[in-house]
């Protein structure tokens, strides 16, 4: 049993979570005794593999063809399938991102293997790995197990393993260039959307106060805005908030906005679905307001206020501004 992680990188530029899915690729072969090595995709990758092989690592694979330049679904999936028969891992790891999600299914399914997609956790029990997925937004943990041999194929969502834990190392790279066609490619890449510059960055934020759909109304909204200020922090918000226009999508946390890591981060009346949480569980410090003792919030929270947030509020506004 050997693990690979598939990075991914656009232009040299690294999606941070693949640092995450390296240093659980890292983990797992702690736990189950074998090797990791990863692979780095792309037109001209030496640079990236080079920065890759500082990590402790059995080998860096720097996968390189021309029409490897601009991402398409069938050169990433024949390259890959390509890489997996000469290397052999029996689990390869990747990032859950959109990309993955475009092209991971198909290069399972030609090998005849399945994905587990969106794993937040694992264990490993009697030297198995059981990797943990959830289902109905959160609600329940579901256990999947590879029934059959390898290659088995999962991917790993944002912020539930920790990229500052991964160990350094002097990893070889090894070149490899795999066979191609132009005419194998069936989709043609066209400039890429790009996503407005973001005004806020809530990533470099020291303190956040984030507000969700206990608010209940837009004009609520001013009452934690008036927190935030208090405080001196940030305000973001949960997925409803920014859908419904209350706040700005880039104020958005969680598994399709930023991902956060604040010293702290206050949550006030958001329940705490995984989306969220995947987005702050980083976070030093969690402080959540909620009308509700059960909220799974509560679950991550270091302090826990159970109370209705339009008296909490105002208090702690008070209390702030006396300090
Ligand atoms: C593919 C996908 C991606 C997603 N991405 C994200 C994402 O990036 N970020 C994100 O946040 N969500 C995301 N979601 C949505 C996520 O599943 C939840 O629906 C969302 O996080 C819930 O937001 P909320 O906690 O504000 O609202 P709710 O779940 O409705 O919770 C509101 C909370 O407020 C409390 N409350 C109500 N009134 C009061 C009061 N007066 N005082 C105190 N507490 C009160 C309630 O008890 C409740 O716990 C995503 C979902 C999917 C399927």
């Amino acid at each position: 049993m050997s693990i690979l992680v598939v990075m991914e990188q656009r232009d040299g530029e690294w999606n941070r979570m693949s640092w995450e899915t390296l240093a659980a690729g890292q983990q797992l072969a702690g736990e189950l005794g074998t090797t990791v090595s990863a692979a780095v995709i792309g037109q001209s990758v030496n640079a990236a593999a080079a920065e890759l092989a500082g990590n402790q690592l059995a080998t860096v694979h720097a996968v390189e063809h021309d029409l490897l330049k601009d991402y398409t679904p069938d050169a990433y999936a024949s390259a890959l399938r390509q890489l997996i028969a000469k290397a052999a891992p029996s689990l390869v790891l990747f990032p859950h991102t959109y990309q993955v999600r475009d092209f991971l299914p198909k290069l399972a399914t030609s090998l005849g293997k399945v994905a587990v997609s969106d794993v937040v956790a694992h264990r490993v029990e009697g030297g198995r790995l059981i990797l943990v997925r959830q289902l109905f937004q959160g609600k329940v943990n579901a256990d999947v197990r590879f029934s059959a041999d390898g290659p088995n194929f999962a991917s790993l969502q944002a912020g539930a393993y920790r990229a500052d834990q991964l160990a350094s190392g002097s990893a070889p790279v090894e070149q490899f260039k795999p066979t191609l066609n132009a005419s194998e490619i069936r989709t043609k890449p066209m400039d890429r959307f790009r996503e407005s510059t973001r005004a806020v960055d809530l990533g470099a934020a020291e303190l956040i106060v984030a507000v969700g759909r206990g608010i209940k109304e837009a004009e609520n909204i001013a009452l934690v805005q008036e927190l935030a200020a208090a405080m001196g922090a940030e305000l973001a918000a949960s997925r409803p908030i920014c859908d419904a226009g209350w706040l700005p999508m880039e104020r958005q946390v969680g598994s399709s906005g930023q991902t956060v890591a604040p010293k702290m981060y206050m949550a006030v009346g958001i329940s705490g679905a995984i989306q969220h949480l995947v987005g702050m569980k980083g976070a030093r410090t969690i402080v959540a307001i909620n009308k509700d003792a059960n909220a799974p919030i509560f679950e991550v929270a270091d302090y826990g206020i159970v109370g209705d947030l339009f008296e909490v509020v105002p208090e702690l506004i008070a209390a702030f501004k006396q300090r």
